[in-house]
């Protein structure tokens, strides 16, 4: 058998099975033990440490009991404490993206997805460069400066060679005063040298959800196909790393299996990359199963009520509060509106998840990945995070400025990145506003913007801010950034 080992570069020994088990069992022994609950709380709070704050952070264990806790009482506490967190190092910003859906050409058997192989009927779609150049005007024409793509599995029709092209036509696209300045990537578990050609390309962070952590549901749901090998794919963010890219996006679909199972699992991932690789995870990514084409959610019987849901992201932001945590248009206004609060730092806005969706009039249904429950524009989007006192964030500095991976992490951990995110927000907000927004949107976030510049502490960073602000509003320079 197997032992744990969060340093092993085994999937096995990193993702133990045993382990997972023993941790669900110790969460439901400990549930409704008050002192270890409140030991563990304590442990997790943010401290002031010269001028930002740190936080210890918990491990898969810890963090399951609370999970496992079921005191109203304590849950409240988990819930403010998740809102401290979130407030000390992400403050009141939500960084902006939109997914990018270049080919739907798949050959796994991914029982949950409509882009399956079996499935004959949905149309399938690989987007030329030209049509990638339209979509991408479409996209800067909205608003967006950061994208993720996404590409089914499919060596013949999107071999690496595709995918890197692709991304040096979205980077090359220039619409009006339009940009795309960071392209994340979603696509299949590959080789070392293959993630040292997407790094080269100038990739933001490497998205891959681990799907189910449970091999035995992992094989199941995963019946044909190379990704039905579990070890190849729970291995990839290694290789990743080993290939350079040191900012990895971790995710499960929640509903799949038990999401005890999925969070232990999910918290082991991180705790293996920092201890393997030195740097934890960039983001992690709360998707939950949805219906779309011949997929019924139903039929996944590990769905997750509402509730529970927001318990999860509130205890991933407690466990690990250095990493980013993403939500889609997959959930509805409402609960995108509770979890923000809860630790979302990053929302995607105006998706269409069908392969050449964006220049398309009406959203088109023939090619979704899965069914959008939040269909606002952009515009509304951004005015209704404003209402709820968020900050709109359109920044992509960090790896231009070659902050990554570990020295990405030392600045957050340090509290020194917040005087980078703050004002950055402030000034890509105001060239949303300048070049794309609608009248209303437009006042609201200029008031905002000029509530906002007074919170930035260093009166030498203030000033910058504000004169760059200036000069978004009276110029078409842009792209200004800390
Ligand atoms: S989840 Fe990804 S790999 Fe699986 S069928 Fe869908 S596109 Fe293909
Ligand atoms: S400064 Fe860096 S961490 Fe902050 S919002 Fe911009 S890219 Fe993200």
């Amino acid at each position: 058998m197997a032992v744990y080992d969060k340093k092993s570069l085994k999937a096995e020994e990193f993702i133990n099975h045993e382990e997972i088990l023993e941790t669900i069992r110790y969460a439901q022994e400990n549930k409704h033990n008050e002192a270890l609950i409140d030991e563990i709380l304590e442990k997790a709070k943010p401290v002031l440490k010269g001028k930002g704050y740190t936080c210890a952070g918990l491990n898969h264990r810890e963090a399951s009991v609370l999970l496992a806790c079921d005191i109203p009482e304590k849950i409240e506490k988990m819930y403010s404490l998740a809102k401290e967190i979130k407030l000390a190092f992400y403050g009141n910003r939500i960084v902006m993206f939109a997914p990018l859906y270049l080919s739907n050409y798949c050959v796994n058997g991914c029982v949950y997805c409509p882009y399956h192989l079996k499935n004959k009927h949905i149309v399938r779609k690989k987007l030329t460069q030209e049509e990638i150049r339209n979509e991408v005007i479409a996209l800067q024409d909205m608003g967006h400066k950061r994208l993720a793509i996404e590409a089914g599995e499919d060596p013949v029709n999107n071999p690496i060679e595709y995918i890197l092209e692709s991304i040096k036509t979205i980077y090359s696209v220039h619409h009006k005063n339009g940009d795309i300045r960071r392209v994340n990537v979603n696509i299949a578990a590959t080789t070392v040298e293959n993630y040292r050609k997407l790094k080269e390309a100038g990739i933001g962070t490497y998205i891959l959800f681990q799907e189910t952590y449970n091999k035995k549901s992992y094989l199941e749901l995963h019946p044909t196909g190379p990704k039905h090998d579990y070890d190849y794919h729970t291995e990839a963010m290694d290789r990743a790393m080993q290939g350079g890219i040191d900012d990895v996006g971790l995710g499960v679909l929640f509903g799949l299996e038990g999401y005890q199972y999925e969070f232990a699992g999910l918290l082991m991932h991180a705790e293996h990359l920092e201890a393997a690789q030195g740097v934890g995870p960039h983001t992690i990514s709360v998707p939950r199963v949805k219906h779309a084409d011949d997929i019924d959610p139903n039929v996944f019987d590990n769905s997750l009520s509402d509730e529970l849901f927001k318990k999860i992201i509130a205890c991933i932001r407690i466990a690990v509060p250095y990493t980013g945590m993403i939500i889609s248009t997959r959930e509805s206004e409402e609960v995108r509106g509770e979890v923000l609060d809860l630790g979302i730092s990053q929302i995607s806005g105006a998706s269409r998840t069908s392969v050449g969706g964006y220049t398309e009039e009406e959203r088109p249904h023939d090619s979704e990945q899965f069914d959008v429950s939040d269909q606002r524009t952009l515009d509304e989007v951004v005015n209704w995070l404003m209402k709820k006192n968020h900050i709109p964030s359109f920044c992509t500095a960090c790896y231009r400025e070659g902050r990554t991976g570990d020295r990405f992490m030392s600045l957050c951990k340090s509290g020194q990145i917040l005087n980078c995110c703050h004002p950055n927000a402030l000034m890509t907000l105001t060239e949303y506003l300048v070049d794309y927004a609608s009248e209303e949107t437009r006042e609201r976030g200029y008031k905002m913007i000029e509530s906002e510049l007074e919170k930035i502490p260093n009166e030498k960073a203030r000033a910058i801010a504000r004169e760059n602000i200036e000069c978004i509003k009276n110029s078409d320079r842009r792209d200004f950034r800390f």
